[in-house]
């Protein structure tokens, strides 16, 4: 699953931890939770921060797919940064009753058919999953799915839109371009219709 567009709730955006809103739940205890919470979440978001000041003083020449200072920060970037959000979501998310109500439930009616059917789908994914399951509402589809993600960096950024995208995968330049992947780039950025990156703005309400 690598889709670019998906939400979850998450208002943090300076990467601050957020404190839990309960110190245990029916069923988790005190220590699960603080374990989970101010041990490996925290970990995350010290990890952005130490990410961002490495990238302040990175190295941009001689960067390359198989080994670079840059590009370990940028992937390490996501793993922590998706670590985050995920977390925060998902402790957000807890502290509750169970019981569905308000508008999410007429959404999973239209989308599933019935809550019970989304909750068996959504409960077998937990079993399918090695990381994540992701109530996620599609921005393109305006439907909402559930989404599988086995690590916090395979799913692109959470609550992103995607703008401008490059694939750099070889597929996309190898019959042109062989091993040349900075000439694909250099024409890739002067093929970029800024219109469209425009359109998706406006798609997305993005200010
Ligand atoms: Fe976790």
């Amino acid at each position: 699953m690598y889709a670019s567009v998906n939400l979850v709730k998450s208002t943090n955006t300076k990467m601050e931890s957020k404190k839990l809103k309960y110190k245990k739940l029916d069923g988790i205890s005190e220590k699960q939770l603080s374990e989970h919470h101010d041990v490996l979440y925290v970990g995350y978001v010290n990890k952005v921060a130490a990410i961002d000041k490495a990238l302040k003083s990175v190295n941009l020449e001689g960067v390359n797919a198989t080994f670079s200072d840059l590009r370990e920060l940028k992937i390490e970037e996501t793993f922590a940064v998706n670590g985050v959000k995920l977390h925060e979501a998902y402790f957000d998310n807890l502290g509750g009753n169970g019981l569905p109500s308000g508008k999410i439930t007429e959404l999973i009616k239209r989308d599933f058919g019935s809550i019970d059917s989304w909750k068996k789908e959504f409960m077998a994914c937990g079993l399918a999953a090695r990381g994540w399951v992701v109530l996620a509402f599609d921005l393109d589809t305006k439907k909402l799915r559930n989404v599988v993600c086995d690590l916090h960096n395979q799913g692109g950024v959470w609550n992103c839109v995607s703008l401008l995208v490059l694939d750099v995968y070889e597929h996309a330049y190898f019959i042109d371009f062989a091993t040349a992947r900075a000439k694909y780039i250099d024409v890739f950025m002067k093929n970029i219709d800024w219109a469209d990156v425009n359109s998706r703005l406006k798609k997305f309400k993005v200010e």
